[in-house]
């Protein structure tokens, strides 16, 4: 096997993957999305947006695969990246450089590879675009263009969202560091700890905007079954299927959380309770309107909500509370369904 080999710039190469301020931040909606067309485009069992970190690649966005980071000198990305070019292995098998990697020789067993590197915008290669699928594979000229193609827009929404207003937020609050314990590694969501640190700063967004601060409390009903019926893995995957069915049902800027186990919240500014019934309802429909793939049978899973409008200098804990109530009651009520706590008098 031959290692990634390490670029001759590297300090500069690490340093502009740094400035992104991409490495360990959550999932987010686009590039989740992205990676999923990808897939049915190009019929493979894993797309990723992988990031080559000083020892590792760390995957922004993956769909097929659950780890969230392998080591950088067994990676094919680490190849492209180093090489400034695309890299496409028909049959890793045939390829002196991959046939003994632990990749190929154990799972994900990977035959077929094709990536495209990714640059930010002083032209260092941060990472790949990449396709991986077990059975060996051709990539016609034409989709190898569309590869190109795709992964000018994966570098194109790069470029947009460290300029944005949400980076900037997120770089104001926590170092990479830090951001680290913040993230939850299973749903590649943020995790309770986030919650206690972001809490004041999204209710003090909301107020500058004019806005109300609403919580959703969101829990999978009746998800140990899904356990029993179909094992922890089973259950993780569903938990990774319904954060990003209920990241797209909610808006860019809103936070969600795994408080833990099956339960989520969202923080979001809006008007009234009416704008958060709306959204909380897209978010249960999200989950409910199409069964979850879980290994290679359908299941359908379904969520109750609890929902919650913040009161003026309302408490973090007192505004949950409340939330958390409401969910009660949705439960109680028979479950799949949304129920909005009366306000705090
Ligand atoms: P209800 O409709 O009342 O919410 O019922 P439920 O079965 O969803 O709720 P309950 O709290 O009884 O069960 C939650 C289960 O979630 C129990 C626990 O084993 C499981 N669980 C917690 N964390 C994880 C995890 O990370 N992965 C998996 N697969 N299961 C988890
Ligand atoms: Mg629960
Ligand atoms: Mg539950």
């Amino acid at each position: 096997m031959q290692s990634a080999p390490i670029p001759a710039d590297e300090k500069l190469r690490q340093r502009a993957l740094d400035d992104l301020e991409l490495l360990d931040t959550p999932a987010e909606l686009y590039l989740d999305t992205l990676v999923r067309l990808t897939r049915e485009l190009y019929r493979v069992e894993t797309v990723l947006v992988s990031l080559v970190d000083r020892d590792r690649q760390w995957f922004k966005a993956r769909i097929g695969l659950e780890a969230s980071e392998t080591p950088r000198d067994i990676s094919f990305c680490g190849h492209a990246v180093a090489a400034r070019s695309p890299l496409v292995v028909e049959n890793a098998l045939d390829d002196p450089r991959f046939a003994d990697n632990p990749l190929v020789s154990g799972p994900p067993f990977i035959r077929f590879y094709a990536g495209q590197p990714l640059y930010s915008r002083d032209e260092q290669p941060i990472g790949t675009l990449c396709l991986i699928h077990s059975a060996p594979r051709q990539l016609s000229q034409e989709e190898r263009l569309r590869l190109r193609d795709l992964g000018t827009l994966v570098e194109g929404y790069l470029h947009l969202r460290s300029v944005g207003q949400q980076a900037r937020r997120l770089r104001e609050a926590v170092n990479r560091e830090q951001r680290k314990a913040l993230i939850d590694p299973l749903t590649q969501l943020w995790n309770r700890a986030a919650l206690e640190r972001f809490y004041p700063r999204e209710a003090a967004a909301a107020q500058d905007a004019g806005q109300r601060l609403g919580a959703l409390y969101i829990d999978l009903d009746h998800f140990k079954q899904v356990n029993d019926q179909f094992g922890h893995a089973g259950g993780d995957q569903v938990l990774w299927q319904s954060a990003r069915r209920m990241a797209t049902a909610l808006r860019p800027d809103d936070l969600l959380l795994r408080l833990g186990g099956e339960e989520f919240v969202a923080l979001l500014a809006v008007h009234d309770a009416q704008e958060l019934g709306l959204i909380a309802e897209r978010v249960r429909r999200a989950i409910a309107d199409e069964p979850m793939r879980i290994g290679e049978r359908l299941h359908g899973i379904t969520a109750s909500l609890g929902t919650a409008l913040g009161q003026p200098g309302e408490s973090k804990a007192s505004l949950l509370e409340r939330a958390d109530a409401a969910l009660y009651q949705a439960k109680q009520l028979g479950r799949n369904r949304t129920q909005h706590a009366p306000d705090n008098t």
